[in-house]
This record gives structure tokens, C-alpha cells and sequence, in this order.
């Protein structure tokens, strides 16, 4: 083919009829951990399967394409695929960290910071004259999570890549929330894009693996030669099965993400709900960043229940198709509590910070019939209001 793929077809596409030993369609996996060599002093492509690994490789090229970037590195997870784009900084460095993350990469920051392996500021991004201010001290990384995990706030990529640029700053950007069929930070200037594949990217619950593409490729090979070194390259099997995922990415989060909306609608109407955040809805603080950087508004959504301690119990053990489960992005749909879950570890100053309140509930929106799910959801809240009353 001449013109360049589209994503859709290179996520479809890979590795796809290009076995030269047996013609098999579908690549193998290559789980040996290591290779021959050709001759004595000669190495071939691969040596070692913690540095490179055929099948890892293929993923690991997959998700660069797929992000318009140079070089991936897949890792064990998503912590450490985030703690490598952390392994750039000194002790004398600053990381600018969103107040509202993912709780563990919270933790994470907040852990190394604690040992003295960098300086830290959480900061809400969405604030100009904080950003202005933070800007001002001069950090040599900046961290953006959008949509945020949990109140799916919206952080304007290019306003802040253009920002680091200025500051000298590398930009690291997770996202998870919305995979690269949805969004691609590198085309928005940051220099990093991290993500959990255990999400969107695998979409099927049975792998716990992540994902780091960078924009450069000195810094990509550095990070990569870190990755090796360290040991946190993801396994040959988990980059087989997340591959196999990654076939069907486009349209499970287009239909995922179809039923995101009528259900924020229903979420919306219900007496049972305060408030609902997510970036489709035209009047979310989000919409007008997110409808500009994004190519859809994704799958995720939070709300506030208007119900007590007790209805909230009766709401969720009502539902029989949402699944109180941490962890997101797969075809079934989950519903997580994150004051006693994801944000736990947080504490309850850092979450009244970031605006996490014990009401606050987030959906991941699986591929179950959309009527079927919103007649569970507005059963199991009508059982909650009644238990209030
Ligand atoms: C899950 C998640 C992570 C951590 O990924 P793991 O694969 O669980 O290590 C990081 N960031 C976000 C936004 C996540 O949702």
C-alpha cells in the first residue's frame, strides 16, 4: 500500500499473514526466553527475552503506530510503564503531578518523592495561575492524566506541551481513559504517552500489562536500554493476548462509548443523582477541550449519587449487570466506589483536595445491550431512593 494505514486497520492489521515458517495468519506467540547465536561473535535480531522479544516487539511497534510515535516500550503494567517515565528525574528534580490521578500513580509519586527520588507538586491543571506558578519553578516533568481518574476532568494537552516546551520540560501523558482510538497526546505535543493495557487496550479483563511511546527516539532508547535493565518488560504471553485485543479496540470503544452517553442522559433525569461528570454532556466544564483534543468522549463517567451510606449499599448490591470491581476498559461493565477503592490509599485530605467525595461512584461501560444497562442502572437507583425513604 502506498498511502499510509489508518489506525483502525493498523490495530486490525498487525502481524497479520506474516509468518514465513508455516504461513500461519494469525503471528504466533514466541514465549522462549532466549535465542540462538548465528555464529560466534554474531547475534541475531533477538538475544534475550527481557531486552526484545518478537511477540512483545510486535505490540510494542503496534502502540507507537497507533500513537504517532517512534519508539514503545511495553512493561509489566501500568505503574511501571509509569515509573519509567519517572526514572528521568534526579533528586533535585520537580515533577508536576495532577492533583487528581489514578490513586496508585498517586501513591507511586507520592512514594518516591517520600525517598527523596525527586521533588514533587500536585497541582490542578486546570488552574491557570497555579499552572503559571508551578510552571515558574522549573520542573523537568510534567505528568497529565485526561480525562482524570475519577472526575474525568479535562487537561488541555497542546496548552500544556506548549507550556513544558518553554520550561524545558518533557511531557508525560496517560492515556488510558481513552486509548489512541480516541486520543493522541504526541500529535498534541507531549513527548511521552503512558498507558495501562490492562484497560482499553487489552479490553478483556485477563491482563494485567503497560505501555510507554515516546516521541523522540533517543529518549525512547534510553528508556528502553532503563527497561531492560530493570527487569519491567512486559511477558511474551500477556503481549500475545493484549495484541488479540487490540484487533477489536476501535469498535468495542465505539459502541462502549455510544452506551456511555444515553446512559449519561439517564444519569442526568434521575432524582437519585446530584451530579454527573462526564466531558459528552455539553454544559461539563470538559466539553469544548475535550470535544477539540478528542475524537470521542470515551466510555468512563462518575457521579454523585443523592443517596445516603444505605441507599447507596441497596443501589449498588440492586445491580446485576455492573460489577462493583475495580479496574476498567474491558467488554463487561464495572462500577467502582472510589473513596473505599481505587482512591483508598489516597487519604481523605488528598481526596477532599482532588474533589472525591464518598457519594462519588465511576462507571466503566462494557458492550452489554445499551437498554439492558440503563434499565439496570435506573432500577437499582429507584431501589436506592426507596431504601432512603
Ligand atoms: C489502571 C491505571 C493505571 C495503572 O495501571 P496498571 O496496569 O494497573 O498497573 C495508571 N493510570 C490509569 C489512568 C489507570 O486507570
Amino acid at each position: 500500500m502506498s498511502k499510509t494505514k489508518s489506525p483502525r486497520t493498523v490495530s486490525v492489521s498487525q502481524g497479520i499473514a506474516q509468518d514465513t515458517a508455516f504461513g500461519a495468519v494469525t503471528p504466533p506467540v514466541y514465549l522462549s526466553s532466549t535465542y540462538t547465536f548465528e555464529d560466534f561473535g554474531r547475534a541475531r535480531q533477538h538475544e534475550y527475552s527481557r531486552t526484545s522479544n518478537p511477540t512483545r516487539d510486535q505490540l510494542a511497534e503496534t502502540l507507537a503506530s497507533l500513537e504517532g510515535g517512534v519508539l514503545g516500550i511495553v512493561t509489566a503494567s501500568g505503574m511501571s510503564a509509569l515509573d519509567l517515565a519517572l526514572s528521568i528525574l534526579q533528586p533535585h528534580d520537580l515533577l508536576l503531578a495532577p492533583h487528581d490521578c489514578y490513586g496508585g500513580s498517586y501513591r507511586l509519586i507520592q512514594g518516591r518523592a517520600e525517598r527523596g527520588h525527586f521533588r514533587t507538586l500536585f497541582v490542578d491543571q486546570n488552574n491557570r495561575t497555579a499552572l503559571r506558578e508551578a510552571f515558574a519553578l522549573r520542573p523537568r516533568l510534567v505528568l497529565v492524566e485526561t480525562p482524570s481518574n475519577p472526575l474525568m476532568r479535562v487537561v488541555d494537552i497542546a496548552a500544556v506541551a506548549s507550556m513544558a516546551k518553554k520550561a524545558d520540560a518533557k511531557l508525560a501523558v496517560d492515556n488510558t481513559f481513552l486509548s489512541p482510538a480516541l486520543q493522541n497526546p504526541l500529535r498534541l505535543g507531549a513527548d511521552f504517552v503512558i498507558h495501562s493495557t490492562t484497560k482499553y487496550l487489552n479490553g478483556h479483563s485477563d491482563v494485567v500489562g503497560g505501555a510507554l511511546v515516546t516521541a523522540d527516539r533517543a529518549d525512547g532508547e534510553e528508556l528502553a536500554a532503563w527497561a531492560s535493565l530493570t527487569g519491567i518488560t512486559g511477558s511474551p504471553f500477556d503481549a500475545y493476548l493484549t495484541l488479540r485485543g487490540l484487533r477489536t479496540l476501535f469498535p468495542r470503544i465505539e459502541a462502549q462509548q455510544r452506551s456511555a452517553t444515553a446512559i449519561a442522559d439517564l444519569l442526568v433525569a434521575h432524582p437519585a443523582v446530584q451530579k454527573v461528570f462526564y466531558p459528552g454532556l455539553a454544559r461539563d466544564p470538559g466539553h469544548a477541550i475535550a470535544s477539540s483534543q478528542q475524537k470521542g468522549f470515551g466510555a468512563m463517567l462518575s457521579f454523585e449519587a443523592n443517596l445516603g451510606e444505605a441507599g447507596r449499599r441497596t443501589f449498588i448490591s440492586s445491580l446485576k449487570l455492573f460489577t462493583l470491581a475495580e479496574s476498567l476498559g474491558g467488554v463487561e461493565s464495572l462500577i467502582a466506589h472510589p473513596a473505599t477503592m481505587t482512591h483508598l490509599g489516597m487519604g481523605p485530605a488528598a481526596r477532599a483536595t482532588a474533589g472525591i467525595s464518598d457519594s462519588l461512584l465511576r462507571l466503566s461501560v462494557g458492550l452489554e445491550e445499551t437498554q439492558d444497562l440503563i434499565d439496570d442502572l435506573s432500577e437499582a437507583l429507584d431501589a436506592g431512593l426507596a431504601h432512603e425513604r
